[in-house]
């Protein structure tokens, strides 16, 4: 199995008239072929940044650098990240939105749409060269079926306005089905939906990566949801990877005093396991120059307060926290 992307020392770094603001900040991390990587935190904890940085969608106040990315084994040239990982876009990378809205073209009906989808997956796997008018309705309303959507036949030929969040944010998905794409980010994709087709999207997502060994990138601050679908679980806290670990083995035992936190807040979790902190406040950004965490940490101790320990191996997985030091 190899890897789809390959990522060290990634940083995001937003520049605003009240200052800079760092969103993402040295990560290093691997996505193996067909593997479901979940990536899980709060708000502002950066998430959507760095999905937008892997997805070369970044707005342009955004600065990013890396010491190294391998995507689809094309090395990118840390000098001109930004423009390559643009140029990247289309050749196997699909992003679903948070905002649902922001996704779509508003000009377009859905049946177009879905339409330029199926063809450029048909160009790229196939080589074959399809017009608009060659796509077979009947093969797109099977995709908008396979996301629940009501009424199929009529969504198809809807405009964008004229659904709901939720309705849009399955197209979005019926689009990544259709696409096939070699990698997928997908952002808080569940968010507007209800849980029963919550439940046939992940199923759905998972077949993608049976079927043709997509590899996916699920984002959401829910850490449930993120388990029940990812093989891998990265817990993201003010920008940095705080744990990163096979899914089983951070619900089992999760080492960060944040991932405590969050393991702690899973309804089920917190009968079968003994005592761990729950973890209380938000994250606000400070200046200080240490751990992120510490304001809300129970085991701060001096040297938290003073810098950021390096994400280190413990146990097999990557921790970033002196309490392993
Ligand atoms: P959420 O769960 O709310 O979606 P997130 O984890 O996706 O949060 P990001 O949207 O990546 O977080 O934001 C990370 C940080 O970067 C936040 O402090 C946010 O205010 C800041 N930020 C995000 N977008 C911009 C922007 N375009 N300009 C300036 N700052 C931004
Ligand atoms: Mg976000």
């Amino acid at each position: 199995m190899g890897l789809v992307l390959d990522v060290e020392g990634l940083y995001v770094t937003y520049h605003t008239p009240d200052g800079d603001i760092p969103a993402v900040r040295d990560l290093s991390f691997g996505l193996n072929e067909g593997e479901i990587l979940g990536i899980v935190g709060e708000s502002g904890s950066g998430k959507s940044t760095l999905a937008l940085a892997l997805a070369g969608l970044l707005p342009r106040n955004a600065y990013v650098g890396a010491k190294k990315i391998v995507i689809l084994n094309s090395n990118i040239d840390a000098a001109s990240l930004r423009k390559a990982l643009e140029d990247l876009r289309g050749v196997g990378i699909f992003m679903v939105f948070q905002d649902p809205f922001s996704s779509l073209n508003p000009l377009i009906r859905i049946r177009e749409q879905l339409a330029e989808a199926y063809i450029t997956r048909v160009k790229r796997t196939k080589g074959i060269r399809m017009s608009i008018n060659d796509v077979d309705d009947g093969e797109l309303i099977n995709y908008l079926k396979r996301v629940n959507i009501p009424d199929p036949e009529v969504t198809l030929y809807r405009y964008p306005h004229q659904l709901s969040g939720g309705q849009i944010q399955r197209v979005m998905i019926a689009m990544a089905l259709i696409l096939e794409p070699r990698i997928l980010i997908a952002d808080e994709p569940t968010t507007a939906l209800d849980v029963i087709t919550q439940i046939q999207v992940l199923h759905e997502l998972k077949k993608l990566v049976d079927d043709i060994r997509t590899s996916i990138i699920f984002i959401t601050h829910d850490i449930a949801l993120a388990s029940t679908i990812s093989d891998r679980l990265a817990v993201m806290y003010g920008g940095y990877f705080m744990e990163v670990g096979n899914t089983l083995d951070v619900l089992k035992e999760p080492l960060h005093p944040y991932t405590m936190g969050l393991v702690t807040s899973i309804p089920s979790k917190r009968k079968h396991e003994g005592y761990l902190p729950e973890i209380k406040g938000v994250y606000v950004p400070t200046k200080s120059k240490g751990c992120p965490f510490w304001p809300r940490c129970p085991y701060t101790k001096e040297a938290c307060m003073k810098e950021v320990p390096e994400l280190k191996e413990v146990k097999g997985r990557l921790v970033r926290c002196f309490m392993y030091e």
